[in-house]
């Protein structure tokens, strides 16, 4: 890709972001369609990320994914938002149109799509997510629309899940008014919390970095329950080898990142996504090539 006086960026905002993917999915994808644009990673301290979104339309960058730790701190500084970035309470992409800056997020219809693309039913049956922050909330969301009939939601910190249980419950009842039960971490050892699960998503870093994951019943769920890890990594996650060892289909994050970048980049390039080629471009960054 040649960089040029016309060249127009797109780009990701993080703290860390060295790590990030979705330079790689980007770049492919405007290599694949022969458009003059690039995607640039942009190491951003939570401190400057205001003067950092205020930049944009003066920059003309067309558009800006976000990444931890600032989904939610970004959205009190955008002009719009869409419904779902308004029901979700973080965006993970800012598109500049003619200076206005619009927040949407694509997370929840990219675990969606993930979901329904490898073949994940979980209709009338119960899902068990873990975490309460902005992927958790995405998760819920996703599992909402597939038809879940109940939710069980695990946390650390459990006032944050009950926060999150309310804004779903009370705040966006219209839309869902399926019930969002809210217990604390040690509650995943518990067998009958697994019982009849079709689905269980983790939506946090734990045991990455240090430590394992939490206790977690696996050999209690059903032998179709799905393990799934919005975290991804070469190797099988801390959460999902215990699920791979009891023989349950274990899934990472891979396909989600993919799904929502897809869709982001239809959002700033207002132009079908060559998904192949982001596909390609992700699994040879990961090693899967
Ligand atoms: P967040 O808002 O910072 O929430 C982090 C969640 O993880 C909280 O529930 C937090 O619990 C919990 N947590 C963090 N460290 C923990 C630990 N050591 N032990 C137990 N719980 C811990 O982050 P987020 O935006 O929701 O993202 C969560 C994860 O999903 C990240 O790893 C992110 O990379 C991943 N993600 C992946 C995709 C994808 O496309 N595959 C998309 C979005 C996010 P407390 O509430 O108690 O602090």
């Amino acid at each position: 890709m040649e960089i040029t006086g016309r060249t127009r960026f797109t780009g990701v905002f993080g703290d860390p972001v060295e790590h990030s993917l979705s330079p790689a999915m980007h770049n492919a994808a405007y290599a694949a369609l022969g458009i003059e644009r690039a995607y640039l990673a942009f190491h951003v301290a939570p401190e400057h990320l205001h003067d950092a979104i205020g930049a944009l339309p003066a920059l003309q960058i067309v558009g800006i994914n976000l990444t931890v730790p600032h989904k939610e701190n970004a959205v009190s500084m955008m002009a719009h938002l869409s419904e779902e970035a308004l029901m979700l309470g973080a965006i993970n992409c800012v598109v500049n149109r003619n200076g206005e800056l619009h927040g949407d997020n694509t997370d929840a219809r990219g675990l969606e799509r993930d979901l329904r693309e490898s073949g994940v039913e979980i209709a009338g049956r119960g899902v068990v997510v873990v975490g309460a922050g902005g992927a958790a909330a995405s998760a819920v969301l996703a599992c909402t629309r597939l038809g879940a009939q109940r939710i069980l939601l695990c946390n650390r910190t459990i006032e944050r899940a009950a926060k999150l249980a309310h804004r779903f419950t009370h705040l966006y009842r219209p839309l869902n008014g399926i019930p969002i039960d809210v217990e604390g971490l040690d509650k995943l050892a518990d067998a009958a919390a697994l019982t009849d699960v079709a689905l269980v998503i983790n939506a946090t870093p734990m045991g990455l970095k240090t430590g394992g994951f939490a206790r977690l019943a696996y050999d209690a769920a059903p032998a179709d329950c799905v393990f799934y890890d919005m975290v991804y990594a070469r190797a099988p996650t801390p959460f999902l080898a215990p699920a791979l060892a009891s023989g349950r289909l274990a899934l990472d994050g891979a396909g989600m990142l993919l799904n929502q970048g897809v869709l982001a980049f239809e959002l700033f390039n207002n132009v079908a996504a060559p998904t192949a080629a982001m596909r390609a471009a992700l699994m040879s960054a990961l090693g899967r090539a």
